[in-house]
């Protein structure tokens, strides 16, 4: 059941992976049940995101409960259950570990508009500061969905993302232009801080055009065709590769 949206996030998993967003077993990717809101696809616990299969795949409500599938889910859940439950236009969260990102929220600077990817968050990215731990429970999940309000992405500080959309594509692009904007500014804050920033005339135009569903789309094709030219083809689709009884039982992250 729901091939088409598993392979999806088969797919987005691979894109972020592809892209430097993995961090071995940790990270997560969530997608709304179309026909069933209350209820979303994730990614189980105790296998890296580019491992995601047809078989191992969970279903889960916005409770934080596992309703679907075989493998564990993260104790990280009610990131998703309570973003998801906070913004019904919300169809896809990503919750990763980026390097850059994590470093540049150690700095307690204010996210800025130094290229075009900063552009994209131009007007802040909210940063949840109420615990550096890993989010465990509902209400600290509620706590992060009522920082993000209705912002795109939010830092977690010194520990990672939560990035959103309306489609997969989108989610995970708005992952990678977080990534990218902060450790663009990290090059310009170890060259002696940036001097010059986008022009605020220029902002709307910017978002205009880095913000477009073909944009997410296409960027993720690519990512993807990237991840299949490294890997090897003929392994990647084998539904035993990683099924459920492959890795051991595990919370994770
Ligand atoms: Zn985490």
């Amino acid at each position: 059941m729901y091939e088409d949206l598993k392979q999806k996030l088969i797919d987005a998993g691979r894109v972020l992976y592809s892209e430097g967003l993995g961090d071995y077993v940790a990270g997560h990717i969530s997608l709304r049940l179309p026909d069933n809101p209350g209820r979303f696809l994730m990614k189980p616990a105790g296998i890296g995101i580019e491992e995601m299969s047809q078989s191992n795949i969970i279903t889960v409500d916005l409770d934080g409960m596992k309703v679907d599938g075989a493998s564990n889910r993260h104790n990280e859940v009610f990131i998703h259950s309570e973003v998801l439950r906070a913004r019904p236009e919300i169809n896809s969260v990503v919750h990763a570990h980026p390097i850059h990102t994590v470093a540049f929220s150690s700095l307690g600077r204010e996210l800025r508009a130094v290229g075009n990817d900063g552009t994209v968050f131009h007007g802040g990215v909210p940063v949840f500061s109420e615990t550096t731990d890993l989010i465990t429970t509902s209400e600290r999940g509620k706590a992060v969905a009522s920082t993000l309000k209705k912002r795109p992405a939010l830092i977690l500080r010194n520990h990672g993302i939560v990035a959103t959309g309306a489609s997969v594509q989108e989610s995970v692009w708005i992952s990678l232009k977080l990534e990218k904007a902060c450790k663009t500014q990290m090059l310009a804050e170890a060259a002696g801080g940036p001097q010059l920033f986008v022009k605020e005339e220029d902002v709307a135009d910017k978002q205009k055009k880095s913000l477009r569903q073909d944009l997410y789309d296409n960027a993720f094709d690519y990512s993807l065709r990237n991840f299949k030219r490294t890997y090897c083809a003929c392994c990647l689709d084998k539904e035993d590769v990683v099924g459920p009884s492959t890795f051991k039982a595990s919370p994770g992250g």
